[in-house]
């Protein structure tokens, strides 16, 4: 491919990262994303046909690398539901420009899936785990999920070969699981898997956000650092939204994602693509534009790439610098699971 023409936003920032919702359903029924009471059996959850095909993914991607993105991540939802994930991953694999793939994913199918999804190319896992404790770990997933099967998902992906590693992403939620956080930290020191903690986020609108929820990164850095001390190590590349710390002893690398109180919109060079085409700047956005529309309207290539141009070029988001201010935009959130984490 000729080198990609960089599109900025009207805040100077590239587009790097798209980040792809494959499946808008999932099946847990995590209290902060998708809670039980909302998302019950009767929940409209979009058909096969609303939802984006594998042509139509590959489609966007395709437009969206010369205009600089390289990195896509799959997630939803629950990605690994998504039927034939390890065709799409070597689908988007094959195309020039894009280095680097990775999937996020709660890990329970993950053992089954993780050779397959390896072998098509996949560069990396990051796996969901808020907590080890049995019983909360139910709790915490809508009564649907077993920390053990989680858990043997993440020693599979581990030995599956994938080129970056494992992650884990825990979020962290005060009084409720930030007392296990040290032991998440302990299973997973030596292991070669990089625990991250994220503060817990007011995304969409049905997941009881409150401030006094937030455990600061600080905190939770300042709790680690007395038990195993640590140092902090620099950002591999702009925009990275984690802060990387190393464990003296050489227990390996940690990270902590600060969305409430550090944001960092300033370096924010993510896209996302919903389950049903439609294309949103920020993960707090209250609106998308709708690809589908364009693609099964039978738009070229062309049309299709000045449309993914105009909207990163339009682009002005930066809700996380603006939480709480008076001047936030007021309007209804896309939710999470539909989105894309
Ligand atoms: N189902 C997959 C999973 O759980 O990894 C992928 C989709 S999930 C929406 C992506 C990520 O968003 C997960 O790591 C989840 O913990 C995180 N997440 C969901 N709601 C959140 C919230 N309110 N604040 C912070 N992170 C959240
Ligand atoms: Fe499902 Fe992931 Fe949301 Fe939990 S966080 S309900 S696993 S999409
Ligand atoms: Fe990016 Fe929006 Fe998050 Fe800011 S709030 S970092 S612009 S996704």
């Amino acid at each position: 491919m000729n080198a990609p023409t960089p599109v900025l936003d009207r805040r100077g920032r590239p587009l790097r990262d798209l980040r792809i919702s494959v499946m808008d359903r999932c099946n847990f029924r995590c209290t902060y994303c998708m809670p039980a009471a909302t998302y019950g059996d009767d929940y409209a959850f979009l058909s096969n046909a609303q939802r984006l095909d594998f042509d139509e993914i590959e489609r966007v991607c395709r437009q969206a690398a010369p205009l600089g993105v390289s990195k896509l991540r799959l997630t939803g939802g629950e990605p690994l539901l998504r039927h034939g994930l390890p065709d799409l991953v070597r689908r988007l694999r094959a195309i020039d420009g894009i280095d680097d793939i990775a999937l996020t994913t709660n890990g329970v199918l993950l053992d089954r899936q993780a050779s397959a999804l390896a072998d098509a190319g996949l560069d990396r896992v990051t796996v969901s785990l808020d907590t080890l404790d049995p019983a909360l770990f139910r709790t915490l997933s809508g009564g649907r999920g077993e920390v053990d099967a989680v858990l043997r998902g993440i020693e599979v992906a581990r030995h599956a070969g994938f080129r970056d590693g494992v992650k884990v992403n825990a979020v962290v939620q005060r009084d409720l699981n930030d007392a296990g956080a040290l032991d998440l930290v302990d299973h997973f020191r030596g292991t070669g898997v990089v625990l991250r903690f994220i503060e817990f986020m007011d995304v969409g609108n049905r997941n009881a956000w409150s401030a006094g929820a937030v455990v600061p990164s600080a905190e939770l850095q300042a709790r680690i650092h007395a038990r195993w001390p640590l140092m902090a190590l620099p950002p591999r590349h702009p925009g990275e939204v984690a802060t990387r710390y190393r464990f003296l002893d050489g227990g390996g690398e940690l990270g902590l994602i600060s969305s409430i109180s550090k944001p960092f919109c300033g370096d924010c060079t993510r896209a996302r693509l919903s389950s049903e085409g439609l294309l949103y700047t920020c993960l707090f956005a209250t609106q998308g534009t709708d690809l589908r529309g364009l693609l099964r309207a039978g738009q070229d290539d062309t049309a299709l790439r000045a449309v993914l141009a105009g909207v990163w070029s339009a682009r002005n988001d930066r809700y996380s610098e603006l939480r709480g201010r008076p001047a936030t935009p007021p309007g209804r959130r896309i939710e999470m699971h539909y989105i894309g984490g």
